[in-house]
């Protein structure tokens, strides 16, 4: 028996950012569901108190779940970077600054990188972390983790995407999320066995429990 069924009502998505919102709602269509978002709703973004990735994606759901008693699911997401000891993590809309820079926030990342000393491949580690949180009136939070590894590449390469993409080089891949259209870097059907984002890989586990298919 499903969690959410599109008969409930619509789901909403907990998040300001337009390239979140986009990639939920593309994921989200074969199932029905009619997605609105707290940008919609214009609601209040709350703000990131908390230490980790669940912490934070907890905060945005309740807050859009109690404004509007939908059931509201948000993804708190970032690059963890091994030789930067897990920077920026959940930082990393934050490193862009207020103007949302991430030309200015993957220079720094590069910086930051050459003071460390890691200029080869090896060194140059990374993980996409994404943590989605489904918050339902009258029932506790449900977290899904999706993680995806790679190396971070320099100069920057593509233009699809948002924030990191153009740094991030997936294990396995030849080209940068930058370089990829955003139905091969999140898509995932039913009956597809692995995704390849970390946000497509949470919203896997969260459309195996939640919307229970396959
Ligand atoms: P927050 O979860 O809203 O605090 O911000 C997450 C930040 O991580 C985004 O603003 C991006 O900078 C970065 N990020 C998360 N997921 C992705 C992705 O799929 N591609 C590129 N950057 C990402």
């Amino acid at each position: 028996m499903p969690l959410l069924k599109p008969e409930d009502g619509p789901l909403l998505v907990a998040s300001h950012n337009h390239g979140k919102i986009w990639e939920i709602r593309e994921l989200m269509e074969p199932f029905g569901f009619e997605v609105t978002s707290a940008k919609d709703k214009g609601l209040a973004d709350p703000e990131e108190t908390g230490t980790t990735y669940e912490a934070n994606a907890e905060i945005k759901a309740v807050a859009a779940m109690e404004a509007t008693g939908l059931a509201s699911l948000s993804d708190d997401s970032g690059l963890s970077i091994e030789a930067l000891n897990g920077d920026p993590g959940i930082y990393s809309a934050r490193w862009a600054g207020p103007d949302r820079d991430f030309a200015m926030a993957m220079r720094n990342v590069e910086e930051k990188l050459q003071a460390a000393g890691a200029t080869t491949p090896d060194k140059r580690k990374a993980t996409f972390v994404a943590v989605l949180c489904l918050a339902r009136p009258g029932h506790e939070p449900l977290f899904f983790r999706g993680e995806v590894e790679g190396t971070i590449v320099w100069p920057p390469k593509g233009n699809k995407g948002f924030g990191y993409d153009p740094i991030f080089w997936p294990d396995g891949l030849d080209r940068t999320f930058g370089e990829m259209m955003s139905a091969e870097k999140h898509a995932w059907k039913p009956g597809q066995p692995t995704a390849l984002s970390h946000r497509a890989r949470a919203f896997q586990k969260f459309a195996r429990t939640a919307l229970g298919v396959e």
